[in-house]
């Protein structure tokens, strides 16, 4: 297909959508209208809420913002009012939470699998190699992780050209706005009772976040299984957080709700003050540690230098249960992602024909760079792929020229750092017009809608003590931009209002 016959293919279908809604809605998929009078009050009204509500980030350009709680606060980005979602996404989503968070443990498992698939990888990616590096001295050491917790994140947008829910990522670690989340349900379903009748919503469309509670209670369920009065939930942070706003709502809801104590700690602290005991018991500050919930080290950039991953080890060689251990982090690698979706490879990890059924249908299309032709469909018509490298934390993919460009330079070179990246079919959700609001001001842009469900996995030995989907997160950006974090600061937090 030709890229242009797609675009207007999207193009069409949007407007079809929209045209469509009211009469009993096919796939009305769009920005609820904010009625043009109310703007500003609302917005107003939004931003006062944020403030009282603990709906904020760290201001960038306030010094001690990623420091010192409570200094530099700035409301989060947000869209004005919620996006109309059809209930049959809603529903697949939900629906797939458990089965990737089955999938995930099972591929954890499979310790072969896991070092075959990344080995070329490795090879031209120090990072990943590190990670596999820590994996590989697990698996020699036959290390046995008996209570595991996966606190997942599923990525979906919808194509529309076909309609369909794509999975565009699984999160494995620090899946992080499961706080914030929640806070932006909560603001619009505040400014619709507030205008019920001027907008003619039902506030109880704007669907409910359980993030927090069931993020918390799976930690602390977690906390439970360990079975030490004393012990703490660890927090690895970031030396600088401006979300830490965020990483509070989970951590005080914790200690309010389960009455369980967390400590918030870098790599490099935890590499300086903790001490592995010979029986395995992780110690820092004088109290064993239950559960290592990980809000960093996600990312290169988390590991400076040798004492960061000296903590990682740490970490991983202890007692305490990881979330994610090195095996449920490494399931998340955009190459694992690749995998899954060849031919029969799901068929190794789950044996359920329906469930396979179900998870494949929102596989996009996804490539190695080994494979010839689709490398040069995508020198060809670049805007219509994604070329990923295994990173996380938004703004590290590949598109347009750019693409191109590293794909001839790649293609001459004909060295093995194809192996570095993979190749995904670009996903055109339909567009809407949108109020998006940041730093106090709104502007008025064509948005798209990226769709997350949280999960959670908690599982000692045999047994599965939980498998959820646990909330969603809904993020709006700008449809003519490429990447769409709100922590990597393109994209604005919504909630979903159900058709
Ligand atoms: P990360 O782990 O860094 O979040 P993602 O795979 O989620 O990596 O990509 C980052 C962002 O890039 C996504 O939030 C989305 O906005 C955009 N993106 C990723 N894959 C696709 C795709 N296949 N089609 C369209 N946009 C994509
Ligand atoms: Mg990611
Ligand atoms: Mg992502």
């Amino acid at each position: 297909m030709s890229s242009s016959s797609l675009r207007c293919a999207v193009v069409g279908t949007a407007t079809a959508a929209a045209e469509t809604a009211g009469d009993g809605g096919r796939t009305r998929l769009e920005q609820l209208a904010v009625p043009p009078r109310l703007v500003d009050q609302l917005v107003e009204e939004a931003l006062v809420w944020c403030s009282q509500h603990g709906l904020v980030v760290g201001d960038k350009n306030h010094p001690r913002s990623g420091k010192a709680p409570g200094v530099g606060l700035l409301h989060a980005p947000f869209a004005l009012l919620p996006m109309s979602f059809p209930k049959v996404y809603w529903e697949q989503a939900l629906e797939l939470a458990p089965l990737f968070n089955e999938l995930v443990h099972r591929v954890s498992l499979d310790g072969e699998f896991l070092q075959e698939t990344l080995a070329r990888t490795k090879e031209v990616d120090s990072f990943t190699r590190r990670l596999l590096d820590i994996h590989s001295k697990m698996m020699e050491l036959n290390k046995k992780e008996e209570i595991q917790l996966g606190l997942t994140r599923s990525d979906y947008m919808v194509d529309g050209a076909t309609d369909k829910l794509l999975q565009v990522e699984l999160n494995t670690i620090s899946t992080s706005s499961n706080g914030l989340a929640c806070g932006v349900c909560e603001l619009h379903r505040n400014l619709i009772r507030h205008h019920e009748r001027e907008l003619g919503l039902d506030p109880a469309s704007v669907v409910g976040n359980t993030a927090i509670a069931q993020h918390a209670e799976a930690l602390a369920a977690a906390w439970a299984e360990y079975n030490t009065q004393s012990a703490v939930v660890l927090v690895v942070v970031q030396a600088e957080e401006r979300y830490m706003y965020d990483q509070y709502w989970i951590t005080v809801a914790l200690r309010d709700m389960y009455g369980v104590t967390t400590i918030r700690k870098t790599m490099a602290e935890i590499e300086a003050e903790g001490e592995l005991r010979p029986d395995g018991t992780l110690m820092l500050n004088g109290c064993p540690v239950a559960v290592v919930y990980f809000r960093a080290g996600y990312s290169p950039d988390d590991y400076p230098s040798e004492v960061e991953w000296r903590a990682r080890l740490m970490i991983e060689r202890s007692s305490s249960i990881k979330c994610p251990s090195i095996a449920y982090h490494l399931v998340g690698a955009k190459k694992i992602q690749q995998e899954l979706a060849k031919e029969n490879v799901l068929e190794r990890f789950l044996d359920n024909k329906s469930d396979i059924e179900k998870v494949r249908k929102c596989f996009a299309g996804l490539w190695s760079l080994e494979n010839e032709s689709i490398v040069s469909a995508a020198i060809e018509s670049p805007e219509l792929f994604v070329l990923k490298p295994q990173r996380e934390g938004g703004g590290n993919n590949i598109y347009g020229d750019n693409l191109r460009e590293t794909l001839i330079r790649l293609r001459k070179d004909g060295s093995n750092e194809i192996a570095a990246y993979i190749l995904m079919q670009r996903i055109f959700p339909p567009a809407s017009l949108s109020y998006l609001v940041r730093e106090g001001t709104f502007v008025r842009d064509n948005a798209v809608s990226e769709f997350g469900i949280f999960g959670a996995y908690l599982r000692n030995k045999d047994k599965v003590i939980i498998n959820d989907q646990c909330g969603y997160l809904l993020r709006t950006k700008a449809a003519s931009l490429n990447e769409g974090g709100v922590v990597a600061g393109y994209a604005f937090l919504n909630s979903i209002f159900l058709t």
